[in-house]
């Protein structure tokens, strides 16, 4: 390792040059952060209250102001120490951000009077360092009630639009830029282009790609494991199997993999996990069949929650003696943390080494782990990029997020050998078939950057525990519906039903009546969330 080469050891700092975010409340932070390092500069987010000293001291190459729902003139307001803006350090501010650059240097910010909100025209009059390339026209993302009426002495105003006069402004001998549109949205078409041209003043190099994400997290992996023992449990999700993949790069044999076989899983996910962390590689994979204990555990019992409490329970303690049994000496545990987790606990930056002695993942105080956590740097998309990288099969690194609990909170009522069965089967045909009409997996890119209406976060079968009448072969059935659920999401938070193609659901509906005995009839679920929820328990 050359002494300035990335390390992503936050103690040393990360090594990658570096674009700081500073969240002043914005809806959109995170979605900054992503849009820079989509184009391969790193991105961290960090609180408006962070000092300027120590902002100083990560040695930024640019920094941007996020917007935020308070007014800039308001007492209360969250302000930045205006040293920042003659630090030599690049600066773009967006909305409340510009507004704030606005203010701070002798411009002037007020309410308007006409808000505006959603998709706007901004005319631009020249375009400047930030919007060169652009044309005369621009579709824009606005969300704001302020703007800024004058810019500061020096400024360009680059464009503006019918109630934003200085929609754009720039100083760009000092390095200094500001929008009041949001750049980082996908219903600004060309904002990444407006982000990068804000990067290319920066002289950040982009160096952020998965290869290097890999090196870097290698390289910090082995620096504190050691020759120690890991441990790591695998889940069948994509943020278990990365991080146990990175894991294994860096320190081979001395990882021990645990998958806990609960019977609650879909078709072929032991398979999957087994095939990917199987023969050819150098883990230890102890895959624990503990189907006939959890059924045992969940017999007679109906209601959602205590199905819950049953199986996370139970989760723990076949994790806890196989750990026990095969793993007695790890001194370190794998978390999936990601990006996000760091961010919304507030931890930031400086607390990447935490100690944890109990509690991780709901284990025993007796054992102690300290944590590795690969992902705590990445964002969700970034994992699955850097598990295709690292060659993990497209079924792991694309599949759904998937709840603890397993198939048996889709199933209502009780949970049998019988009828997890038939929904597996279900399920199975379910996801074939989104898969081969190209809505499930990687999602399909659009010529105008939108998201897919049809292209499904989550797609799945659900048994409810009713019976209805039907006929095949001019026999009178009496058998059992399943409920097909597919659902749009950025971060299941919300969701919506996926408007999936009706032949799409025809041959659903046909495969799994035909494939699975027992089931005479399918149904689609069309409610968003809110106010339903995604899984039906
Ligand atoms: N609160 C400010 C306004 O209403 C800024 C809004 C924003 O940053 N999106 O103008």
């Amino acid at each position: 390792m050359t002494p300035n080469a990335p390390t992503l050891s936050p103690d040393a700092g990360t090594g990658f040059d570096t674009v700081l975010v500073v969240d002043f409340g914005a809806q959109y932070a995170q979605v900054i952060a992503r849009r820079v390092r989509e184009l391969h500069v790193y991105s961290e987010i960090v609180p408006a209250s962070t000092p300027f000293e120590e902002l100083l001291a990560r040695r930024p190459a640019g920094i941007i102001l996020s917007g935020g729902p308070a007014s800039v003139y308001a007492d209360d307001a969250p302000a930045i120490d205006p040293r920042v803006f003659d630090a030599g350090v690049p600066v773009l501010g967006i909305c409340y951000g510009q507004q704030l650059m606005a203010q701070a240097l002798g411009g002037e910010v007020a309410r308007t009077g006409t808000s505006e909100f959603g998709r706007t025209e901004l005319a631009i009059r020249e375009p400047g360092a930030l919007l060169d390339g652009l044309g005369a026209r621009q579709t824009v993302w606005m969300s704001h009630n302020d703007a800024v009426r004058a810019a500061p002495p020096g400024f360009r105003v680059t464009a503006a639009t019918d109630d934003s006069p200085a929609a754009a402004f720039e100083a760009p001998e000092r390095g200094l830029f500001g929008v009041q549109f949001h750049p980082e949205v996908s219903h600004t078409p060309r904002g990444l282009d407006v982000l990068a041209s804000f990067l290319a003043r920066t002289g950040a190099r982009p160096t952020w790609t998965s290869h290097s994400v890999i090196e870097a997290s290698v390289e910090r992996i082995r620096e504190q494991v050691g020759d120690a023992t890991v441990l790591c449990g695998l889940s069948g999700g994509v943020d278990s199997a990365v991080a146990a993949a990175l894991v294994e790069k860096a320190v081979g044999s001395q990882l021990t993999c645990v998958l806990v076989d609960h019977g609650l899983l879909r078709e072929g996910e032991v398979a999957d996990v087994q095939q990917a962390f199987g023969a050819h590689s150098d883990v230890r994979l102890i895959t624990v069949d503990a189907r006939e204990r959890f059924l045992a555990l969940l017999e007679g019992v109906e209601d959602p929650e205590e199905k819950r409490k049953r199986i996370g329970g139970e989760f723990i303690r076949v994790f806890e003696e196989a750990a026990r049994t095969h793993a007695s000496d790890a001194g370190f545990l794998v978390q999936g943390t990601l990006y996000p987790d760091v961010i919304e606990s507030g931890e930031g930056h400086a607390a990447a080494t935490i100690k944890s002695h109990h509690n991780v993942g709901g284990l025993p105080e007796d054992m102690d782990f300290d944590l590795v956590e690969p992902l705590r740097w990445l964002f969700k998309d970034e994992v699955r990029r850097v598990g295709e990288e690292l060659g993990l099969p497209p079924e792991l690194v694309w599949r759904q997020p998937f709840p603890g609990p397993g198939l048996a909170v889709r199933i209502i009522g009780e949970v049998t050998g019988q009828r997890l069965d038939l929904l597996r089967r279900a399920d199975a045909i379910v996801r074939a078939e989104l898969r081969r009409a190209g809505l499930e997996g990687p999602p399909r890119p659009r010529p105008d950057g939108q998201a897919d209406p049809e292209h499904v976060w989550q797609a799945f079968a659900v048994l409810p525990a009713i019976r209805s009448v039907g006929v095949q072969g001019d026999e009178r059935t009496y058998g059992h519906p399943v409920i097909v659920r597919a659902v749009t999401s950025e971060d299941a938070m919300t969701a919506d039903f996926a408007r999936i193609d009706w032949d799409v659901l025809e041959r659903i509906a046909t495969r799994v009546i035909n494939g699975v005995p027992g089931i005479n009839r399918v149904a689609y679920d069309i409610t968003s969330k809110p106010p339903g929820t995604i899984e039906w328990e």
